[in-house]
């Protein structure tokens, strides 16, 4: 095999993430009582490879410390109070949300990891009291946090997660892959590609789109068939929002198992019996969940090592985040 193959593989490259947080998950003591909410993700592993954009509505509308917030149905529209005084901070919270959320946008960045539990950065389930003060349980409505509920709306391909959510082996390797993914499209972008490297783009990413979504890779082939010099600019825009629809879906272990078994084909020729079995023993333990993705990954690896594959070396889901994340070494991270 060449020397390129290994190369290709070992010292891929990871673009530097832009990702906005809710300011207490860094540390900041922003919170209503003065202190922070400091995330050992966002502060320790994430911020080795992202710039933060930062934002915190309540301290910048309100100031800290302050009385707690809530959101409250008055009257059919649901309004932002404080729940000592009642005083209504509404409007000065969407006005900052409005030029925060331009600020982001304008800044392209690829996630946002928010606080869970706020009124403002909640992505989901925050309550939404009656004008009495009371919450009756699931019968009453629950909603997202108002900075994000326009984050969303305004960037709805984006990569949005809580922090307690990002516990999750399974949610954390989808929002790890995702923002990568878009980071990778984001500086692909601003290298104003040729028609070539849009083919190389969309080469590079085949079985990384296929291990998300088919249906949304079977219709992003045509585009690229179709790109010319002339109608380029509009055939990226196309592509782009069904490159960020796909990188968006949940992962699936058995749409892995249908990605490795097409890696797997490359080589199903040249393998001896003794690596055929292996290769199936530990792709069915994989379906079994009894050992992680990466076990079956670096067998394909050392296949391509061995056989060589210069179409697979380049494929970014061999190499798709930086492997110290060790997000493919839990067996909790494939359902
Ligand atoms: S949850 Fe949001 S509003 Fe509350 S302190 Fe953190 S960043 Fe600020």
């Amino acid at each position: 095999m060449s020397s390129t193959h290994q190369t290709m593989t070992e010292n891929a490259r990871f673009p530097r993430l832009k990702i906005a947080v809710s300011d207490c998950l860094k540390g900041v003591e922003c919170r209503y009582n003065g202190g922070h909410a400091q995330d050992e993700f966002v502060k320790h592993q994430l911020s080795q490879y992202a710039d933060f954009v930062p934002f915190c509505p309540e301290a910048a509308v309100i100031g800290t410390p302050r009385e707690t917030i809530r959101l409250v149905d008055v009257k059919g529209q649901v309004r932002v109070l404080g729940s000592k005084t009642a005083t209504d901070y509404t409007d000065g919270l969407q006005e900052y949300a409005e030029k925060r959320v331009a600020l982001i946008a304008e800044r392209q960045v690829d996630g946002a990891v928010v606080k869970s539990r706020s009124p403002s950065c909640g992505l989901e389930r925050i309550k939404v009291y009656r004008e009495s003060g009371e919450w009756y349980g699931s019968s009453d409505p629950m909603r997202q946090g108002v900075f994000t509920e326009q984050l969303q709306k305004s960037m709805p391909y984006l990569a949005i997660e809580e922090e307690g959510r990002l516990q999750d082996a399974w949610l954390r390797e989808n929002y790890v892959l995702q923002v990568f993914s878009a980071a990778r499209w984001r500086e692909f972008m601003q290298q104003s590609p040729d028609v070539k490297a849009f083919q190389d783009f969309h080469r590079d990413h085949k079985f990384l789109l296929l291990s998300k979504s088919e249906a949304l890779y079977r219709r992003m082939g045509p585009i690229v068939a179709e790109t010319t010099a002339q109608n380029l600019t509009e055939k990226l825009q196309e592509y782009g929002a069904l490159f960020h629809e796909a990188i968006a879906e949940k992962g699936a272990r058995g749409k892995m198992i249908n990605v490795l078994e097409h890696l797997y084909g490359y080589f199903k020729k040249q393998v001896t019996e003794r690596e055929k079995a292996f290769f199936r023993e530990t792709l069915e333990e994989f379906r079994e969940g009894t050992v992680p993705l990466i076990a079956v990954i670096k067998i394909i690896q050392q296949f391509i090592h061995h056989y060589g594959s210069e179409y697979l070396s380049t494929q970014i889901i061999l190499h798709p985040y930086p492997p110290e994340l060790a997000l493919r070494s839990s067996i909790q991270a494939y359902r």
